[in-house]
């Protein structure tokens, strides 16, 4: 995608380096670049209880063999954990079932439990104009090809009271859920955004700024670490690495649907 004018004088403006993607297929991740190698993260057993891995486990069994529609009626109807008792709607995701680009959240804050929608907020818009700066979208029509769409999930489909951290038995009944949509949506690349996507994709602990910077795997899918767009509204001088996050995502992205 060709850069505007005024997109590259804004991005220059903040700094931030200007991403083109190649103009000839390029090797796989593994030989293109020490940095971009895809690297085995340890996995951190979460605490959850026993009682709620056995629920998830029924619920992954169950969600194994469903497709969008009926996914998206078993997350409706879901009540595995107390989040049920809370919310609004449930909030299942956004974006076209063949985008090759999946990003992955935390959990509906107010306003998406409000609309029903993943990001609609203002960490929402923010990852909104980034995402258009790489000439992305999450529009589900348009005339868009699927390496230009974004499909937006969280790991929590409910919002948790007052915003608060989701709980790892909370974490572990609805991994099911976001499982399937990967099994359905096979993205080509996912997008972790913030501890908790993390935890739920790579099951590390580690600190953002660790596993930023490289290309993890989650069941053979490229996986690129960032920083979650509320996190930079509190913290703006960071959207710098998070811009580089976005560039090592779309290179990545680029290789894999080279020929
Ligand atoms: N934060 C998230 O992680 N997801 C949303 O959908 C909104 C805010």
């Amino acid at each position: 995608m060709p850069w505007t004018e005024r997109q590259a004088a804004l991005l220059q403006g903040m700094g931030l380096r200007l991403w083109s993607p190649p103009l000839a297929p390029v090797s796989p991740p593994a030989a293109a670049s020490p940095a971009a190698a895809p690297v085995a993260v340890a996995a951190v057993p979460l605490p959850a209880s026993a009682p709620a891995l056995a629920a998830a486990a029924d619920i992954g069994a169950a969600a194994g063999a469903l497709d969008w529609p009926a996914l998206r009626r078993a997350v409706a109807g879901c009540r595995a954990c107390g989040l049920c008792e809370g919310r609004t709607q449930t909030v299942f995701g956004v974006g076209h079932p063949r985008a090759h680009w999946l990003l992955v959240g935390e959990a509906p804050g107010e306003q998406e439990d409000l609309q029903g929608v993943p990001f609609v907020g203002a960490a929402g818009q923010l990852l909104d104009r980034m995402l258009a700066a790489l000439g992305l979208t999450r529009a589900e029509d348009g005339p868009q090809p699927p390496e230009r769409r974004v499909y937006i999930a969280n790991a929590l489909k409910c919002r948790p009271p007052r915003n608060r951290n989701p709980t790892a038995e909370e974490m572990a009944s609805c991994a099911p859920h976001l499982q399937r949509q990967i099994e359905l949506l096979q993205p080509r690349l996912i997008l972790a955004l913030g501890r908790f996507a993390v935890q739920a994709l790579l099951h590390s602990d580690e600190a953002i700024g660790k596993l930023r910077g490289r290309v993890h795997r989650h069941r053979g899918v490229p996986l690129i670490v960032s920083y979650h767009p509320a996190y930079l509204l509190r913290s703006p001088l960071e959207k710098a690495k998070a811009w580089e996050d976005l560039c090592l995502a779309a290179g990545v992205a680029a290789e894999g649907a080279a020929p």
